[in-house]
C-alpha cells in the first residue's frame, strides 16, 4: 500500500537573488495510512510552509514529494487541484464562508465529487450531527461560537472522507478545553473513517493522544519519534 505522503529531501526557498531566504532544508518523512502526526516548533520554523507543500497549495522547488503515490514536483494544476480535492483543510481561522450556512460550508466541500443534490444535502447533515451540530446545521457562522465554527469546519474537512487532514494551528482560536474537546472530536473521527492526521500545534495539552510527533527547527526536522507521553 502506498504511503499517504513520502517526502525524501525536501527543500524550499523564499525570495530570489539577495533576498533569497532557504526556509526548509532536507525534510525526509512519510505518514502512513490512518497515522496521527503532531508537527510543533517554535513561530518561524516552516510548518505552515511545509504544511501549504504537502497539500498542493505550493509548488515543490527541490527534491520528492508523493502523496498518495503521486509525485508532485513537477505537478500540473490540474493535478494538483485534482490532489488538493482528495485532502481535507483545517486552518487556524475557521475559513467558513459567512454567507453560507453550517450545511452549506459542510456542503461546499462535496461540490467536486459525483453527488446528487439530496445525496450531498443529506451527507452534509449526517455529518453536522455527527460533531454535535444537529441543532445548528441552517445556522450562519456568525450565529455559532468559536467551538462550533471549528466543529463545523471538520465537518467540512471530514464530509467528503478523505484519507489525509491537514491542520495547521486549529485550536489557536479556542480556549483550552474546546480545543481540546475539538481536537478529539477530530482524532475520533478520522479513526473512524482511517484518515491520517498531520495537525501542526503549539498546544501541548494535546500531546498525549498522538501517534508520533515531528518537531521543526530552523527548516530541520530535528525530531520524529513515537509519542510517550501518556497523560
Ligand atoms: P511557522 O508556520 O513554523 O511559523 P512559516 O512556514 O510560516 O513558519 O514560515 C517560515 C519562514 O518563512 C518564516 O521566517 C517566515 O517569515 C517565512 N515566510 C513564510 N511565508 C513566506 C512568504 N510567502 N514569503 C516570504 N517568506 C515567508
Ligand atoms: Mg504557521
Amino acid at each position: 500500500m502506498n504511503s499517504i505522503i513520502s517526502i525524501d529531501n525536501l527543500n524550499h526557498t523564499y525570495g530570489t537573488g539577495a533576498l533569497q531566504k532557504p526556509v526548509l532544508s532536507s525534510i525526509t518523512l512519510t505518514i502512513e495510512p490512518g497515522e496521527i502526526v503532531l508537527l510543533t516548533g517554535p513561530s518561524g520554523s516552516g510548518k505552515t510552509t511545509l504544511l501549504t507543500l504537502m497539500g498542493a497549495l505550493r509548488s515543490v522547488q527541490d527534491g520528492s514529494l508523493k502523496l498518495f503515490g503521486q509525485e508532485l514536483r513537477g505537478a500540473g494544476k490540474s493535478k494538483l487541484i485534482q490532489v488538493r480535492s482528495q485532502i481535507g483543510f483545517i486552518f487556524q481561522a475557521h475559513n467558513l464562508l459567512k454567507s453560507l450556512t453550517a450545511w452549506e460550508n459542510v456542503n461546499m466541500s462535496l461540490k467536486l465529487h459525483k453527488l446528487s443534490r439530496q445525496e450531498r444535502y443529506d451527507r452534509s447533515i449526517a455529518m453536522l450531527q455527527s460533531v454535535g451540530l444537529g441543532d445548528r446545521t441552517h445556522y450562519y457562522p456568525e450565529n455559532l461560537s468559536g467551538g462550533q465554527k471549528q466543529r463545523v469546519a471538520i465537518a467540512r474537512a471530514l464530509v467528503s472522507q478523505p484519507k489525509l487532514i491537514l491542520a495547521d494551528e486549529p485550536t489557536a482560536a479556542l480556549d483550552s478545553k474546546t480545543g481540546r474537546d475539538v481536537v478529539t472530536l477530530m482524532q475520533t473521527l478520522a479513526k473512524e473513517q482511517g484518515c491520517a492526521i498531520l495537525l501542526v500545534t503549539h498546544d501541548n495539552r494535546i500531546l498525549d493522544i498522538n501517534d508520533r510527533i515531528l518537531k521543526m527547527e530552523d527548516g530541520c526536522l530535528v525530531q520524529d519519534r513515537p509519542n510517550q507521553v501518556t497523560a
